[in-house]
């Protein structure tokens, strides 16, 4: 009985498994990026409130698209990082077929792939080169020389989108580069066979980037996994989703919800595998779904365009969400000076105060620090931090040089550092047509009155800047107090106004 029980099952569990792997074609790419949205959803509580700020960023830049101008003509070129996390040596790809990727990305988004002969007739009027290009960095945030491929031995054999380990090296994984400079490709043993995932624009900045499966990445002869995603465009279907397109059936299985982009047709869900000729849903007949779209899930032999609209809308993230990777230097190998005050707040200081620096800088690490301080004690420094003293009340330049031997570059900064009086100036006194009030750093005046020697409030003014000017030609002459209600509390002063 026992045994006859155990059969059963075996043959259930076989027949089980056999049905898995009919099925598994049907399943087409696994894609988890709709899913690890969800998951952010559920983990970072202010995940949703930035999307939508990304979101609206975006909307606003597509609302600044010229009309009749699809693409801006200038090409903008992506810093990537690798980041190869391995436990075993196959997962630990070599140079060549992380390189092969690189060429896959820049082929498919400026439309220069080999098989855009694949693109039937009806959708090629739609099809795009995007103007964006993907390059390997050159250095990395500490300002070190990177052949722009990181790689980490781990002891986690496998990585799923749910815990995300990957993007931490406290986590197994490798910790992502300022995503603000670079876009961050790990590349590892994803569970399951998911071939990749993707954050969207509003990510916590640990969580920002690409993953993909090792086996996914880069193209022949250097891919030699034998499925359907061998030929690198898991890589190019995730960038999408980095630069902010959805997949192109939008996010549920209807017909009412779409890519909000107007350019590829309402298609019901994903098509899968390799179809031969049209695929029709939701009425997009006679030429169907454009599942040769990159944002579909069919086969990586079968993808081969991105539309006009997806490019459009992916340069309007660049240029808003996603807009600080223009000033990137991770692929130029500049060296480039940065500089604050290490409290924000002290650009603006009263007379005798001091103010401490703090030097940064992007690209190349600087060997060298040379300020000058206009106005200021000491007037140069060679510290990376230099603390200053200003001693009279104006507006200074503040430059600095940062040198690696090599290269330098200088910063200059005009009127940086506003230096008031040390109190508060009334003048002239007396006056004729016009009191000027000119604040110290120390305090923050809210409101002026001028009262007569009667008592009567004769003018009032609310006061936001730094120097206000009281307009007193239509006043007699006499004496006259001013009121001042600042952070300090109220303080009276006497004026006198003369004819
Ligand atoms: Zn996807």
């Amino acid at each position: 009985m026992r045994t006859r029980v155990f059969s059963l099952l075996l043959l259930l569990l076989t027949a089980a498994q056999a049905l898995a792997q009919d099925l598994a074609p049907v399943r087409g790419r696994g894609c988890a990026t709709d899913s690890y949205q969800e998951v952010m959803q559920q983990r970072d509580p202010g995940f949703e409130q930035r999307r939508q700020q990304a979101l609206e960023a975006v909307q606003q830049a597509l609302q600044q698209q010229p009309e009749g101008q699809h693409l801006r003509q200038v090409t903008i070129s992506i810093p990537v990082v690798f980041h190869v996390v391995y436990s075993k040596e196959s997962e630990n790809i070599p140079d060549a077929q992380v390189l092969s990727q690189l060429a896959v990305l820049n082929e498919d988004f400026r439309r220069l792939n080999a098989d855009t002969t694949n693109t039937p007739a009806p959708f090629r009027a739609f099809a795009a080169d995007t103007e964006i290009e993907f390059c390997l960095a050159i250095v990395d945030p500490q300002g070190n020389p990177t052949s722009g491929i990181n790689r980490t031995q781990t002891t986690k054999t496998s990585f799923s989108y749910i815990s995300d380990q990957v993007k931490a090296s406290a986590s197994g994984g490798a910790d992502a580069w300022d995503p603000t400079q670079y876009l961050n490709i790990w590349i590892c043993n994803l569970a399951n066979d998911e071939l990749g995932y993707s954050s969207s624009p509003g990510a916590l900045p640990e969580r920002d980037g690409v993953v993909l499966h090792y086996r996914s990445v880069g193209t022949a002869p250097f891919n030699k996994s034998a499925w359907s995603y061998n030929l690198g465009r898991t890589a190019t279907h995730e960038v999408g989703h980095w630069l902010g397109l959805k997949h192109i059936w939008g996010l549920g299985m209807t017909c009412n919800d779409s890519d909000d982009i107007d350019d590829t047709p309402n298609q019901l869900n994903e098509t899968v595998g390799c179809p031969e000729g049209a695929v029709t849903s939701c009425r997009n007949g006679p030429n169907g779904n454009m599942w040769q779209n990159y944002m579909d899930y069919t086969n990586d032999a079968c993808m081969n365009l991105f539309t006009r609209g997806q490019a459009i809308y992916m340069q309007s993230v660049l240029r808003s969400a996603r807009g600080s990777i223009f000033n990137s230097v991770a692929c130029t190998g500049e060296l480039r000076s940065r500089f604050e005050t290490a409290q924000p707040q002290d650009t603006l200081v009263a007379a005798g105060d001091q103010v401490q620096f703090a030097g940064s800088s992007a690209g190349f690490k600087p060997t060298s620090w040379l300020w000058h301080f206009e106005g200021g004690t000491p007037a140069t420094s060679t510290e990376q931090n230099p603390t200053i003293r200003y001693t009279r009340p104006g507006k200074y330049r503040v430059t600095l040089t940062t040198s690696n031997g090599n290269m330098s570059h200088t910063l200059e900064k005009e009127e940086y550092i506003y230096v008031t009086a040390e109190d508060l100036l009334v003048y002239p006194n007396p006056a004729t047509g016009f009191i000027t009030l000119e604040q110290s750093a120390r305090e923050q005046v809210q409101q002026v009155e001028l009262v007569n020697r009667y008592g009567q409030i004769v003018l009032r003014q609310q006061v936001q800047d730094r120097v206000v000017r009281m307009d007193v030609r239509e006043l007699p002459a006499g004496m006259y107090v001013l009121r001042i209600s600042s952070t300090d509390g109220l303080s009276v002063k006497k004026v006198s106004i003369v004819k």
